[in-house]
């Protein structure tokens, strides 16, 4: 119960934790590689140097953060202190996916462990290397009933979800979160839900084509567009995207080479199951650019899409997959009406150069968060909460945000017997006309 009290010891955690992951680097990288062959660049951006970023700044900060917080205390309750604690939870759940199965396994697995928690961390079987580092880090740095990883499949997922927790934390699929919400209602569970969905990118008549599609690029092929937040689909206008599509092509020849399947900066697909369903969204769709595929790989080169019917597959299901498809629109109408036949997205991008159109769309559609002229970038800055709204999921995380997620938020007034005002105490008689002046002047 150490960890629960000891925020030296949950501090010397943390550092045991980061020296493990630093001891395992190249061996994570290696099992990344393995996994889905994730290109070393992008397993060190986004998975190991982010998780050690992570780190770093929670163990800087964690005496602060963990600090009972003074606030304000209220005229009414004259004289008093009032405070916030950060109480932990107690018994956490944390269930992640594979497309970043190193980060979004221990972003949370930090956050948990910093607030005071016992952890059960159950990684993704689909990056059975991945999740097998991750499970030797664990051991080496935690007691087991302090921290544990579980390595299993869906079955040992709906086994965990059958116990009681005090906190889910869970990254995945929208259906799947459906299941996690049904299972924590059983007890009343708090949860977090960081799931997907469609995220819409809009190249408006205004934007810098050249760099809208060089972002838009990069955002797409990194992870092999297996990214939450990745642009979904891309709404560009009537008169701008001739010119657009021609820089797509570029930029993706500049990045990947004519064959992007002898790139080592191109992943792969993750399963077989996935990979034909990638091939089953591009079946009878107008290819502008890619399409190329390799089953015994599962590789699928970038692919443009040209003019979608948004009756297809291609455009009803989120497509985690390197396919992009485009449409054309003239009026903004246009532009509400498609992003208004989905639920609420995870992300939402804008290329423009008109700040009003940027501030009418930020005012507009509810979404988890976004980028103006950028994509996924967002999650860079800890000091930005991240997470979806409505179908894109509940709760937000990173930096101190991770923290209070893992906290129970105890609000406590305290105060000294020296005085007592006796106002509000009964009989309350002609009590009342004094109150409310008094209420009135506050
Ligand atoms: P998934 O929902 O299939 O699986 C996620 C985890 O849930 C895995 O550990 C899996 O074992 C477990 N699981 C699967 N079926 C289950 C069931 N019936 N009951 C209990 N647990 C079950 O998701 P995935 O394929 O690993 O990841 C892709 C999805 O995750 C995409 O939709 C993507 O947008 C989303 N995602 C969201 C974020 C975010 O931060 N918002 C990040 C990454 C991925």
């Amino acid at each position: 119960m150490k960890y629960k009290t000891d925020i030296n010891f949950r501090k010397q955690s943390l550092i045991k934790l980061l020296n493990s992951i630093l001891k395992h680097e190249d061996e994570i990288i290696e099992a990344l590689d393995k996994d889905f062959k994730k290109p070393a660049f992008e397993s060190v951006l986004t998975e190991t140097n982010y998780v050690i970023s992570d780190l770093k700044e929670t163990i800087k900060n964690l005496k602060s953060w963990s600090k009972p917080k003074k606030v304000w205390p209220s005229i009414l309750n004259f004289p008093s202190s009032d405070y916030i604690y950060s109480e932990p939870y107690g018994n956490v759940l944390i269930i992640s996916p594979w497309n970043y199965p190193f980060n979004l396994a221990m972003c949370p697995l930090i956050a948990a462990v910093a607030a005071g928690n016992k952890v059960t961390l159950k990684p993704s079987e689909l990056t059975p290397n991945t999740s097998s580092i991750i499970s030797k880090i664990v051991r080496e740095t935690f007691d087991n009933n302090h921290v544990v990883a579980i390595l299993g499949d869906v079955g040992m997922a709906q086994e965990l979800l059958k116990q009681r927790w005090d906190y889910i934390f869970f990254t995945g699929s929208v259906p799947v979160g459906k299941i996690i919400a049904k299972a924590a209602a059983e007890n009343l569970t708090p949860v977090t839900l960081e799931l997907g969905g469609k995220s819409p990118c809009i190249v408006d008549e205004t934007a810098n084509i050249a760099v809208a599609a060089k972002r838009i690029v990069w955002g797409k092929i990194l992870n092999a567009g297996q990214t939450c937040v990745a642009p979904d689909y891309i709404l560009v206008h009537k008169k701008v995207k001739k010119e657009f599509v021609n820089h797509l092509k570029l930029e993706i020849e500049n990045a990947l080479g004519e064959n992007p399947e002898e790139s080592t900066d191109f992943a792969r697909i993750i399963n077989l199951k996935n990979w034909e369903r990638q091939i089953q969204l591009i079946e009878n769709q107008n290819i502008i650019y890619g399409g190329q595929s390799n089953r015994d790989t599962f590789y699928l080169s970038p692919t443009l899409i040209d003019e979608p019917s948004l009756d297809s597959l291609l455009m009803k299901e989120e497509i985690f997959g390197p396919i992009l498809p485009i449409i054309s629109y003239q009026t903004k109408q246009e532009v509400e009406k498609i992003v208004n036949s989905f639920e609420k997205p995870l992300s939402f991008y804008l290329f423009t150069e008109n700040k009003a159109y940027a501030d009418e769309i930020l005012s507009k559609f509810s979404f988890g968060g976004g980028c103006i002229n950028d994509t996924a970038v967002h999650l860079a800055n800890s000091r930005l909460p991240f997470g979806g709204v409505g179908h894109s999921g509940i709760g937000a995380y990173h930096g101190k945000f991770s923290f209070d997620v893992f906290s129970h938020k105890k609000s406590i007034v305290k105060k000294g017997t020296w005085l007592d005002i006796p106002t509000r105490y009964a009989p309350y008689g002609s009590k009342l006309n004094k109150i409310r002046k008094i209420l009135k002047w506050l």
